[in-house]
């Protein structure tokens, strides 16, 4: 393919050190996660929107834990693919995701910013205080010891993002040599205009043009677990790491 070979001579000639890796669902789209815009993205009937707002748990926290239980039971079951893998042996690359599986964690990333939450763990709606969820819940929805609900540890719709972490991943990506982006649309907010704060080489796998395929300085139209591995090839062959 002409983009990716193209990228990787970039690669080669610039020798990047400094790497942000930025990721959306579509990295974990070729280990059978559903993105929440692609087919399967639906659950009931219901799109990622209806469900994923304070106002959703609000009316109903059952309805909005069903679909978080239902899409536990597919990250549980997941395993890290070639993409997670290969982003992993950057093993200085900071990773910014928008993920919630932890795959990356899973595939060996040390250094990560989980931009809007984890999937695995829980914060009680009254105190704010997180713990670790890794199995299914046996009654729905779950409760605090307090009493009070206990809701995914996520961000949603609408919802600002954990303290620090955005102003963490801004700086990385403004200093960063390389920019890859990985399987992500690109229309959610502030992630998405972490793009423009990078000025230099960025590279984006996607196999459909997104919001930012026209910001990057290439982007390849493939499956993250198809290309990346090829490029971040590319990159160890040129730093040596
Ligand atoms: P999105 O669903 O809006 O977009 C996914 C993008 O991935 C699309 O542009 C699509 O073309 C691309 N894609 C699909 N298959 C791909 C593949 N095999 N390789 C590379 N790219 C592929 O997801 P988003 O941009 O991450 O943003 C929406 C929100 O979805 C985020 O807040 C995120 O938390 C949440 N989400 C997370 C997961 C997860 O943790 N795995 C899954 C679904 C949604």
């Amino acid at each position: 393919m002409e983009v990716l070979r193209a990228a990787v001579d970039a690669i080669r000639k610039e020798k990047p050190r400094k790497i942000v890796v930025l990721t959306g669902a579509g990295v974990s789209a070729d280990s059978g996660i559903p993105t929440f815009r692609g087919a399967g993205g639906l659950w009931r009937n219901y799109r990622a929107e209806d469900l994923a707002t304070p106002e959703a748990f609000a009316r109903s926290p059952l309805l909005v834990w069903e679909w978080y239980e239902w899409r536990r039971s597919i990250v549980r079951e997941a395993e890290p693919n070639a993409a997670h893998r290969a982003i992993a042996s950057l093993a200085k690359a900071l990773v910014v995701t928008q993920n919630v599986d932890g795959l990356h964690q899973r595939a060996g990333s040390q250094n990560v910013i989980e931009l809007h939450g984890n999937l695995f763990r829980t914060r009680c709606v009254r105190d704010d205080s997180r713990r670790d969820a890794i199995h299914a819940f046996g009654d729905l929805p779950p409760h605090c010891e307090c009493g009070a609900l206990l809701r995914p540890d996520v961000v949603w719709f609408g919802e600002t993002l954990p303290e620090g972490a955005f102003a963490r991943a801004s700086h990385a990506v403004s200093e960063a040599d390389l920019l890859l982006v990985i399987g992500t649309s690109g229309v959610v907010f502030p992630a998405a205009g972490l793009v423009s704060l990078h000025d230099g080489l960025s590279i984006e796998i996607n196999p459909q043009v997104s919001a930012i395929s026209s910001a990057c300085t290439f982007a390849i139209a493939a499956k993250a677990a198809e290309a990346a591995p090829a490029i971040i090839e590319a990159i160890h062959a040129g730093t040596d790491r």
